[in-house]
């Protein structure tokens, strides 16, 4: 029994608390306070029983509850505790659903890095003997963060693969919530015709096997309608949206002022300006008493519009004006390199399709299995956007050309094989969150963030002085290899970009060659140059 308030727990065995748990774990309709209270009583009886994994798994519920209720202050650390358990008895379930917990605590803080983090691991936790609904809803977890960083692809893959499990198990409920999330993120992408396909089969299936749907899912319903230009069809699904919520179907406690911001502006585009200002002056009323300022910056907007809507200019220029305010505040710059730099770590860590794999493999070079120059074009504007502080050193090896004349075209290969190493075991440890790239040649790229230009040159010298003075007996019978490194920081020009950098360390790169090689150069004023490779 699911939500039944206090539990007559007091004599149960291991077995029927662990039965009584596995039901609350697997219902995802029950009351959530009601479902706190009775895994609270779990967890007395789990104490009274001495039975560790219990305890766990009935503090795991009581989180998960709060969370659900949008309660999140102080779970980092029980979640802390309950993980450590885990860990310490190898049970990986547990594991596993203490970091899709993880993941959705991360999605409500808006760090998309470690929502994708946490549900990659919450799905490679968990095997084929792991519950049905564990596998299927920790998979649109998954799917939910690669939508929300932006990989659409690889996010219908995990919606699909979910959707597939939930059909063998005949789980409509989850496939109905499923096929919530999959329009929802086709909707956020601006795919509005894949989410309607979307939003479709998953009205047509709550029909089938009726199911009703819970305000959360009209509301993505009349989102996606009013995104595809059905205003009348999308007032009214936002209507029976609300009259759901206050017939008492509150499914997530914070939602109402969304709905009732998504009705203002479907009833803006009807023309109706006097029932949308009703539904706005409501949403903000909301907004203010539960401080959620994200939101009460799309009041604002939609105030701008509404007054630009009924003609008065003067009104929406004020309002845009009280919107461009706020939102300076709420910006947070550095997320989306987080985001990105992340996401190549999920490449690696996951098991891949084959397309998933050419499509990473486009981004390395063969030889030194760095990332190569179309990666560096790919990331480095965004990084740099993020993060002006970041600085880059573009490292060039000195008279390569006669390594592989004078000795062969294969110790010049195995040269830029332990040249590569030798980057990135510097990197490592002068600046682990940065990156190395072969940018063609034996030429490479170093990207050292959020690191200030001269603090940067003094690490990457580290780097150049390890170079040479590594036993390059192996490789070049003893001949000693070293490199030159033009360093320049993406904010010195302005505005910061990577074309900036790029040619300001080139610029450097030719001076350290000028210089004698083997030096690190940094700062130098700019000035026209030939190619350093022209240079002797
Ligand atoms: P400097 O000190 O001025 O940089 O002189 P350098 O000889 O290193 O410069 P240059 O640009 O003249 O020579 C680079 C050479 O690198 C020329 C090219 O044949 C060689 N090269 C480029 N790619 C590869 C590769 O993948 N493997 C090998 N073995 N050699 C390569
Ligand atoms: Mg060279
Ligand atoms: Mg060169």
């Amino acid at each position: 029994m699911v939500g039944g308030g206090p539990v007559n727990d007091v004599g149960m065995s291991a077995e029927e608390l662990s039965a009584a748990l596995l039901a609350l774990e697997v219902d995802r309709t029950g009351d959530p306070e009601a479902a706190h209270a009775a895994a609270v009583g779990y967890e007395k009886r789990a104490l009274a029983l001495g039975d560790e994994h219990l305890l766990m798994r009935a503090r795991l519920w009581q989180v998960a509850m709060r969370v659900r209720t949008g309660d999140v202050a102080g779970v980092d650390g029980q979640l802390g505790e309950i993980m450590d358990s885990a860990t310490r008895c190898g049970d990986r379930l547990l594991q596993a659903r203490t970091h899709i917990l993880f993941a959705t605590i991360r999605w409500i803080s808006g760090d998309a890095a470690k929502f994708l983090e946490h549900s990659l691991s919450g799905v490679e936790l968990l095997d084929d003997t792991a519950p049905a609904v564990l596998r299927i809803s920790h998979r649109v977890t998954l799917a939910d963060a690669l939508a929300f960083t932006g990989d659409m692809d690889s996010a219908r893959l995990r919606y699909r693969q979910a959707e597939s499990l939930a059909r063998e198990a005949n789980e409509w409920n989850r496939l109905v919530l499923l096929l919530n999330n999959w329009s929802y993120a086709e909707y956020k992408i601006g795919d509005f015709v894949r989410a309607g396909q979307v939003a479709h089969r998953m009205v047509d299936l709550a029909a089938t096997h009726d199911i009703e749907l819970v305000p959360g899912l009209l509301h993505t319903i009349g989102d996606i309608q009013a995104a595809n230009g059905e205003y009348a069809e999308a007032e009214r699904t936002l209507q029976t949206c609300l009259a759901r919520h206050e017939a008492g179907e509150v499914d997530e406690i914070n939602d109402l002022p969304y709905y009732l911001l998504s009705l203002a502006q479907v009833q803006r585009a009807l023309g109706a300006t006097d029932r949308a200002q009703d539904s706005l002056d409501a949403c903000r009323v909301l907004c203010t008493q539960s401080d959620q300022q994200g939101l009460l910056l799309r009041v604002h907007e939609e105030q701008a519009e509404l007054h630009a809507a009924r003609g008065d200019f003067a009104a929406a220029y004020a309002a845009q004006k009280t919107f461009r305010t706020a939102s300076e505040g709420l910006r947070s710059p550095s997320r989306e390199a987080q985001v990105l730099a992340r996401h190549v770590e999920f490449e690696t860590a996951e098991a891949r399709t084959a397309a998933e794999r050419f499509r990473e493999e486009a981004r390395r070079d063969p030889l030194t299995g760095l990332h190569n120059r179309r990666y560096v074009d790919e990331v480095l504007p965004a990084l740099i956007a993020a993060d002006p502080g970041l600085t880059v050193a573009i490292t060039d090896i000195d008279h390569f050309k006669k390594i592989n004349d004078e000795l062969s075209h294969d110790t010049g290969d195995q040269v830029l094989v332990q040249v590569a190493k030798l980057l990135e075991n510097g990197l490592a440890v002068a600046a682990p969150d940065g990156f190395v790239a072969r940018l063609g040649g034996e030429e490479f790229l170093l990207v050292l963030p959020a690191t200030p230009v001269a603090e940067a040159a003094a690490r990457v010298d580290g780097i150049r002085q390890a170079i040479s003075e590594h036993d390059w007996q192996g490789s070049t019978r003893g001949r000693s290899v070293t490199v030159s490194m033009g360093v320049a920081g993406a904010g010195e020009t302005s505005p910061p970009s990577p074309a900036g950098a790029m040619s300001t360390a080139d610029r450097n790169l030719y001076v350290a060659k000028r210089q004698g090689r083997n030096r690190v150069v940094a700062g130098l004023p700019p000035e026209p140059r030939p190619r350093a490779c022209d240079v002797d």
